[in-house]
């Protein structure tokens, strides 16, 4: 049973030590494993321990993934005032439950959820970023006072679960093939790629309705260019492929 399969690597990974991941040389282990039933489907919740940031990433596992070929996998980054509190400065909670909806569509797959709030910077850090943006601070700005994430360190973490879940190859959920040579630079098998599309709702019909977006930016209902947080451009079912850039 993939419960166990899951459950048997924790007691694997109990003295796992390796060389580390990235320039961070960052390792992890798996710690616990329980079931989710959700929304989305019946999920395994894998929790991981690492050497690096003190931080407590998990994995959303739905369907049978231990030791097999072209899972999906999609990579999400906390963000708790658009995953849990439906804030509208971001596209977060609609690039969760998309990312989620996709692995429930296809029968199995791994959602990691990196714990890096604000892009690393943590929730204080961001309402303050979001203070300055109100003062008028442009995209640019906005960018160093979100703190742009440390992507290499991210991908170094987000690929050591990977490889630590024993995934044969994975088809990534994705819209960023960035993203994709990064975890190939990890020693990923990245078989191919799963658009991220995200079905159209009240909250995001401005995505169709402006024509404004350029390399990750989008404009929101105050006409305020926003930075994308998630490293992904958001494509909403009927965006027409031509205005995906990046
Ligand atoms: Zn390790
Ligand atoms: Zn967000």
């Amino acid at each position: 049973m993939a419960e166990d399969t899951l459950r048997e690597l924790v007691a694997r990974d109990q003295d796992h030590e390796c060389d580390g991941f990235g320039s961070a040389r960052v390792c992890v282990r798996v710690v616990a494993v329980a079931e989710l039933p959700t929304r989305f489907g019946p999920f395994k919740l894998v929790g991981f321990w690492n050497n690096r940031d003190g931080k407590e990433h998990v994995a959303l596992v739905l369907g049978d993934v231990v030791g097999l070929e072209e899972v999906p996998v999609r990579l999400h980054s906390e963000c708790l005032t658009g995953d849990v509190m439906g804030s509208l400065r971001c596209d977060c909670r609609d690039q969760l439950t998309g990312g989620l909806e996709a692995i429930q569509r296809l029968g199995r797959g791994v959602l990691l959820y990196l714990r890096q709030e604000g892009r690393g910077i943590g929730l204080i850090n961001k309402i303050r970023a979001y203070a300055l943006q109100e003062q008028g601070l442009d995209t640019v700005e906005a960018n160093l006072a979100l703190g742009f994430r440390d992507d290499e360190r991210d991908y170094a973490v987000a690929a050591h679960m990977l490889h630590s879940l024993g995934l044969g190859s994975v088809k990534l959920i994705t819209n960023n093939p960035e993203k994709m040579r990064q975890l190939t630079q990890h020693r990923v098998k990245v078989a191919g790629r799963i658009p991220h599309v995200i079905q159209p709702n009240q909250y995001n019909r401005f995505y169709l309705e402006t024509k404004a977006r350029r390399s990750g930016h989008f404009i929101d209902f105050s006409g305020k260019a926003r930075l994308g947080e998630q490293s992904d451009p958001v494509r909403v079912e009927g965006m027409p492929e031509s205005e995906l850039e990046g």
